[in-house]
């Protein structure tokens, strides 16, 4: 109990340091259309936020709405996602999204992350992102930025995505779970890097038990 005070303490100072560092942090993905969000978030892995916005519009200039990418070939539609890597299979989920919006979910991206899952090339962490950004359900999205700075500040001891959400759940108030995988992006990008963090000019160096001085 003494460890999860302490860690809770821990995370509050986290948070304001953040919000003080980083006062505009905010999802890097265009966020236009629920179902536009949705497929960038397929379009995401592996692959830059900023790729994925130019492939994106690239995409949706040439097929507007999910119907029409649900009656595209898919051949056509790897040909403009290709920049995003992973063509085969960000294909299949963009394709079997599309289809299921149109015929399953009745037009509308459902609130439910284990819906959402069910859907090729969607797992907790786009799930989270989806019901976060869309309708402001508290979800804390475990990319690859927060996995590494969180375990570095101290806020969890693992580095499994899944572990580190159930860490961060326990310690991480609901009005700050949407605002601390954005926060922790724009730490991961800046300050802590994953080869050369510079802890010397961190916002963090104060509390963080990783800090290289
Ligand atoms: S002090 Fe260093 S290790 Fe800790 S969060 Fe900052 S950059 Fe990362």
């Amino acid at each position: 109990m003494a460890e999860r005070l302490t860690r809770k303490k821990r995370a509050e100072e986290v948070i304001r340091l953040l919000h003080e560092a980083f006062p505009d942090a905010c999802c890097s993905l265009d966020t236009d259309l629920p179902e536009r969000l949705a497929i960038r978030g397929i379009l995401s892995a592996q692959c830059t936020d900023k790729r994925v916005n130019i492939t994106a519009s690239e995409l949706f200039g040439r097929y507007p709405d999910m119907e029409q990418i649900d009656n595209a070939p898919a051949g056509d539609i790897s040909e403009v996602i290709k920049p995003c890597g992973l063509t085969a299979s960000k294909t299949a989920a963009v394709k079997d999204f599309a289809h299921r919006y149109q015929t399953v979910w009745n037009g509308r991206v459902p609130d439910d992350p284990d819906l959402l899952m069910e859907c090729k090339g969607i797992g907790r962490k786009i799930a989270n992102l989806i019901i976060g950004e869309i309708y402001g359900i508290p979800a804390i999205v475990v990319d690859t930025h927060c996995k590494r700075v969180m375990f570095r500040i101290g806020l969890t001891d693992n580095i499994d995505p899944d572990k580190v959400l159930t860490d961060l759940n326990k310690v991480i108030p609901d009005s700050e779970k949407i605002a601390i995988g954005h926060l922790a992006v724009e730490l991961g990008r800046s300050y802590c890097t994953s080869r050369n963090p510079d802890c010397a000019s961190c916002p963090l160096s104060g509390i963080c038990r990783r800090k290289i001085l």
